[in-house]
């Protein structure tokens, strides 16, 4: 099947990177979110980022406003209804991605494919929300998308080769690497990496070390580029949350959501995207 269109529901930090790529890659782009102020955002952080590549010289100027001119924004999801490719980056909440694609399941296209980028809801229960759980499939980029090389594919019990083949495909176009992996809960890349986020925090609540230090031991001493707190700030400490349950509740208690993450969500302090979590930030998301 071939993609022309990608419709990309969710305007945040992964969907705005999310449209990026595809548009870079050639593809016609429609950018879902709630409020216009979302989409201004989105467009704002895109720009920036493509700004950004464009001095490195990793864009052409000719790429560049091609690639801008290929994205569209909307509040109707039934500007979606034309795409050949879905992919949803909304909150990481079950009950609003089943909402979500039970809508769009039915005003696309027969043929087209609904994919989550969701970080740990199983792609198999989603798609079963829907009448087409044979054109479903698990889509999971990596933050920042632009800079990242990995895409987690996710198939569910039902998804069809075709489906998988076509979204390899697709991933490949975006200048990414695709890794197939089965549908348990986190995939590989959170069931792995949350773990250490979450024992991170631990170290905080007992008074272990300092945020600066427990990160300047993770990057000095295991040569990580990023330390987990940091990380954590920037995947967002809601997001971290909602994968911490899924785990916990997928896999039992050694994956119990730490109580002072739990805590700083509740007090609004998200990390980089609402100006502070382990550390403070400015609006255009740099470190204070
Ligand atoms: P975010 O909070 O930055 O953005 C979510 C956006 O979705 C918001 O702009 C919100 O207004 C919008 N939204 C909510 N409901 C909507 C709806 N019904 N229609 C359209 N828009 C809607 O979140 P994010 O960090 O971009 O994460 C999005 C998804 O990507 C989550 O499922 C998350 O688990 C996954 N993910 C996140 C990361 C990360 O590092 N943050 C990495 C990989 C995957």
């Amino acid at each position: 099947m071939e993609v022309r269109k990608i419709g990309v529901v969710g305007a945040g930090q992964m969907g705005s990177g999310i449209a990026q790529v595809a548009a870079q890659a050639g593809y016609e782009v429609v950018l879902r979110d709630l409020e216009e102020g979302y989409l201004e955002r989105a467009l704002t952080s895109i720009r920036r980022s493509m700004g950004k590549l464009l001095e490195k010289g990793r864009l052409d100027q000719e790429t560049h406003d091609a690639a801008l001119a290929r994205i569209s924004t909307t509040l109707h999801l039934s500007d979606l209804g034309d795409c050949d490719l879905v992919v949803e980056a909304i909150v990481e909440h079950e009950p609003a991605k089943l909402e979500l694609f039970r809508e769009l399941d039915g005003l696309v296209k027969p043929g087209a494919i609904l994919a989550s980028n969701t970080s740990s809801i199983p792609i198999t229960r989603l798609a079963a929300g829907t009448r087409r759980p044979e054109r479903f499939i698990g889509m999971h980029f990596m933050n920042p998308v632009p800079l990242m090389e990995l895409v987690e594919v996710i198939r569910g019990h039902l998804t069809d080769d075709e489906t998988a083949q076509t979204v390899l495909r697709v991933a490949r176009r975006m200048g990414k690497t695709p890794v197939e992996v089965n549908d348990y809960p986190g995939f590989v890349s959170n069931r792995v990496l949350l773990p250490m986020i979450n024992e991170a925090i631990q170290c905080v609540m007992e008074g272990v070390a300092t945020p600066e230090a427990i990160d300047q031991v993770m990057k000095l001493g295991m040569n990580h580029p990023m330390g987990p707190l940091a990380l954590a700030d920037l995947i967002g400490l809601d997001t971290c949350l909602s994968i911490m349950e899924v785990l916990h509740r997928g896999l039992g208690d050694k994956y119990r959501p730490s109580p002072l993450l739990r805590r700083m969500v509740e007090a609004g302090l998200l990390g980089r995207k609402s100006g502070r979590g382990f550390y403070r930030y400015d609006e255009k998301g740099n470190r204070i």
